[in-house]
């Protein structure tokens, strides 16, 4: 077999599997043909280490090194989902970059998505994976995430990807009508996903369900 077969072949298979997991999203409850969209469009295999890549569209969290983990496509589905009830999708703020998988389907989906990664290491991948997928609406930083992004508020949408007690400042940078959703573990056990919405002063709050996240640390590494 020539090279460029080869490669198609290799396309072929991994557009098949893509699908195949499109469709366990869907027969898991995620309905938003957006989100299902963006997800079919984003090649989860160019966010992890070639040596995982034949396991990219399986439905688990796979390492990407430094002990962090790509989160699992359900429950990138179902954060995705959840951020798209904001009033408005201009403005989108990701805590934990990570391998830059989900701010790559947030940015098809909001015009312009900032992403702040504490392991200058792994935001350096990040950034290096999104400009070669020439996606060019992702503002990437290395910083602090438990300090949001205050020059760039408020957020339509802000995405915390990684678990613990939420921080304050986060609340401040969500704009009106905006959505906040985090793996919350507030009282000391397992992690919560939750979704607050923004009236005003108040916040609603739903739970979306048990998750586990990496932890989220404070301070650059
Ligand atoms: N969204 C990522 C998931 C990454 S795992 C993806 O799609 O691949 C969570 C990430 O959050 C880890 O990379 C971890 O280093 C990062 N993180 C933890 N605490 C943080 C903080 N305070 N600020 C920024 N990033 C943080």
């Amino acid at each position: 077999m020539n090279a460029g077969k080869l490669a198609r072949g290799i396309g072929m298979t991994s557009e098949r599997t893509r699908r195949r997991l499109i469709e366990k999203l869907r027969e898991q409850g995620i309905t938003d043909e957006r989100v299902l969209g963006a997800m079919t469009e984003t090649p989860r295999h160019m966010f992890v280490d070639e040596a995982l890549s034949s396991r990219a569209y399986e439905n688990s969290a796979l390492p990407i090194g430094r002990g962090q983990t790509i989160s699992q496509p359900l429950v990138v589905a179902m954060m995705t989902q959840a951020a798209m009830a904001a009033d408005k999708r201009e403005k989108a703020l990701e805590i934990g970059t990570g391998s830059g998988y989900q701010a790559a389907v947030l940015a098809r989906l909001f015009d312009k998505v900032f992403s702040t990664e504490r392991i200058g290491e792994l935001a350096r991948l990040a950034r290096q994976r999104l400009h070669g997928l020439k996606v060019h609406n992702v503002y990437s930083r290395h910083a602090d995430g438990l300090e949001g992004w205050p020059g760039q508020a408020p957020f339509d949408a802000i995405v915390v990807t990684a678990g613990g007690r939420i921080p304050e400042v986060l609340f401040e940078q969500l704009g009106e009508g905006g959505v906040l959703v985090a793996p919350s573990s507030e009282s000391g056990g397992g992690q919560e996903l939750i979704r607050f919405t923004r009236r005003g002063d108040e916040f609603e709050r739903e739970s979306l369900g048990a998750v586990s996240f990496v932890p989220l640390l404070q301070g650059l590494d």
